[in-house]
């Protein structure tokens, strides 16, 4: 599958991300459930998804101690999942050991960090103890999370050229706030065309309201994917 396209199904319950699912192709998208989605629906939902043929990133966000962030790890590869991810801030030894629960799978899922949450500013950063500015701090976590045998980080259209620029073309970067040209921004503050995120050097974008969102959902996602062959 070529679509660098993931739909956010940012939705509270399963009939609704169900609804959603299925006037989606598998062959056109993958899917992303999150935190509010999987603790209304558990794995059952994520078994659904993939039963319809979609591949499925967990967007979880695991931070705790080395032992349990693998075995959170190690759960959502038995899952059959595509894409996990935990935070960078956990540190080497908690990515490494998330890492190292993966070796065991034939078809591992992508392992992904967060570096800093977009909704944090340099602000927020300074109060709780850290002096570096949010951008710098995206750096060195980037580079942490790389030494630490993560696939990828997950950043914001404004991160990507520096990430790419540093990491190197193999490194996975998966970009939120995307919108389509005309699609009202909402609560995101820095969007990008998905043709632009892709020239950025974006690897997957995860796409929410700009495809939830519109009247018809498959004509919009076959919008974007039409604009990104144009680029490619
Ligand atoms: O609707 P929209 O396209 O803004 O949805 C973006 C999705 O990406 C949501 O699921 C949101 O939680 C997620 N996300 C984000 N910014 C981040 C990380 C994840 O918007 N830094």
């Amino acid at each position: 599958m070529d679509s660098p396209v993931i739909v956010a199904l940012d939705y509270p319950d399963e009939r609704q991300a169900l609804e959603l699912a299925n006037t989606l192709s598998p062959g056109l998208c993958r899917l992303k459930v999150g935190k509010e989605l999987f603790t209304s629906c558990g794995p059952a939902l994520v078994d659904k998804l993939q039963a319809l043929g979609f591949e499925v990133f967990l967007d979880l966000k695991f931070h705790d101690i080395p032992n349990t962030v693998a075995g959170a790890v190690r759960a959502a590869a038995n899952l059959g999942v595509w894409m996990v991810n935990v935070h960078a801030s956990g540190g080497r030894r908690m990515m490494e050991a998330a890492a190292e629960a993966l070796v065991q799978f034939d078809a591992p899922p992508k392992l992904i960090a967060v570096t800093v949450l977009t909704s944090m500013s340099d602000e927020d950063l300074q109060e709780l103890g850290y002096s570096q500015s949010a951008d710098e701090r995206v750096g060195q976590l980037a580079g942490l999370a790389a030494s630490s045998g993560m696939d990828g980080v997950v950043c914001s259209a404004k991160e990507t050229q520096q990430l790419r620029h540093d990491r190197g073309p193999n490194f996975c970067l998966v970009t939120p706030g995307i919108r389509l040209s005309g699609d009202a921004i909402g609560d995101q503050r820095r969007v990008v065309t998905p043709s632009q995120a892709m020239a950025n050097g974006s690897s997957y974008l995860v796409i929410g309201r700009s495809i939830t969102g519109a009247p018809e959902p498959m004509l919009a996602l076959e919008k974007i994917n039409r604009e990104l062959s144009i680029v490619n």
